[in-house]
């Protein structure tokens, strides 16, 4: 039989009704003949209430623990999904990450996965069972404990076993009707696209779309998982959504495809550190020990001997990067006179293949955000995308000045 992969979204299984509607779509697919695996998420606000009492608990948490809690709520959605089908009567079982097993990495809270073995549930297919349910988000390390894949992991659980089972597709059922050329929460304008290569979907998502997580484009990217964004919401016809997929396969498409945000960034500078060779290194190495993703980085110009370094990470590690930078003051690593924190700002990035062969982009870019009266804090480039970081105050008005700029409402 063929494979099909279906994956619901935290909204899409927010209550009994909407995992009812979703068991619903799933009969459809098995009475066309498919073998189906369903990935769930947690219901919408449920991991949000577990990472909350693990940060009320303990701050600066063991990620094993936080991993062993917030994976909790995949659990009651596979097994509601379960039963929901059977009650339709739809042959299902559900699955925890670890039975499968989806073998990990063991960087709890961000882990990756290296394996999903097909013969357990292949076994069950074999048996009459029509449709897997699998826990989303979670798997199994290497010394037997649970991991997460980070937010918003399920997209992952979801395309790593489409690529393992050889699916037909994978389709990732959200809250949306498919990729827009921004965020539509924030700009009421933004438009739907029919297709997006890999390569901008995995840009956009890298700089804070969440509609799929980034490493679930690069594992479709990589297996050649064909890949579709589309409404848990509303009836779909088999075109429906948006269809992520190679540069190829997509006629025309503007300079820039989208425009990307991300909320919840700081800002920190240690002021007046050592300007000498290894400093960088020095800094950074105990950021990363400390469990800071940085992002941005800047030095600033020296003088007389002593610099600025800026970066930028997720807000929420502010806390990890001031007791790290206090750690190294103490032991005589780094010498500093202080660390400043910002954490009101916001970065806003535009993402397009297009950029590859026109100029002008960031000059655009730049004046749409001056002609608002918006500053901005720190710029990085790549070949295929521009980002600054500004006040979060100005993210939405940047988003809709740059949306607008860029005519991304009119298809090309
Ligand atoms: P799910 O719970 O189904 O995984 P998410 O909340 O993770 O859903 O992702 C869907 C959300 O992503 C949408 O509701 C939308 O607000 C947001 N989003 C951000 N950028 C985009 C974009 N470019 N296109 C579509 N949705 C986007
Ligand atoms: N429930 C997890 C989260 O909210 C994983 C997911 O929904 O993809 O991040
Ligand atoms: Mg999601």
């Amino acid at each position: 039989m063929p494979v099909l992969v279906m994956k619901f979204g935290g909204t899409s299984v927010a209550t009994l009704d909407r995992i009812r509607r979703a068991a619903k779509r799933v009969g459809v697919e098995v009475a066309k003949g498919y073998d189906v695996i369903v990935i769930v998420s947690a219901m919408s606000g449920e991991t949000n209430k577990l990472v909350g009492f693990v940060n009320e608990t303990s701050p600066l948490y063991d990620a094993r623990e936080y991993d062993a809690i917030v994976s909790s709520g995949e659990n009651v959605t596979a097994g509601l999904m379960a039963l929901t089908l059977q009650e339709m009567d739809v042959p299902a079982r559900s699955w925890q990450g670890w039975q499968v097993p989806v073998r990990t990495t063991d960087a709890h809270s961000a882990a990756r996965i290296e394996e999903i073995p097909t013969d357990n549930i292949n076994a069950k297919f074999g048996e009459g069972m029509k449709v897997a349910v699998v826990a989303g988000f979670q798997g199994i390390s290497p010394q037997g404990r649970i991991t997460t894949l980070g937010r918003g992991g399920s997209d992952t659980t979801a395309v790593a076993f489409a690529a393992a089972f050889d699916a037909e597709r994978c389709d990732i059922y959200t809250d949306v009707d498919g990729v827009y050329t921004t965020d539509p929460r924030v700009e009421s304008k933004a438009r739907k696209l029919d297709k997006i290569s890999f390569e901008e979907m995995l840009e956009l998502a890298s700089l804070g779309a969440k509609v799929l997580q980034t490493r679930s484009v690069e594992l479709a990217m990589r297996y050649k998982v064909k890949l579709r964004v589309l409404s848990s919401f509303e009836e779909q016809s088999d075109d429906a959504g948006t269809l992520v997929c190679d540069e190829e396969e997509i006629m025309e498409s503007n300079v820039v495809a989208g425009v990307a945000f991300s909320r919840d960034e700081a800002k920190m500078t240690l002021v007046s550190v050592a300007d000498r060779p290894g400093i960088a290194a020095t800094i950074f190495t105990a950021l990363s020990e400390g469990g800071v993703n940085v992002d941005m980085i800047v030095q600033n110009i020296a003088e007389e001997g002593r610099t600025d370094m800026t970066w930028s990470c997720p807000v929420d590690q502010v806390i990890r990067a001031e007791k790290a930078m206090e750690k190294a003051h103490e032991e005589g690593i780094i010498n500093y006179q202080e660390l400043i924190a910002d954490k009101g700002v916001a970065k806003v990035s535009v993402v397009g293949i297009g950029m590859r062969s026109h100029t002008g982009v960031a000059a655009k870019m730049f004046k749409v955000l001056s002609d608002e009266g918006i500053n901005i804090k720190v710029i990085t480039t790549s070949e295929i995308k521009i980002s600054v970081l500004i006040d979060r105050k100005y993210m939405e008005l940047a988003v809709q000045a740059l949306h607008d700029a860029f005519e991304l409402d009119k298809a090309a």
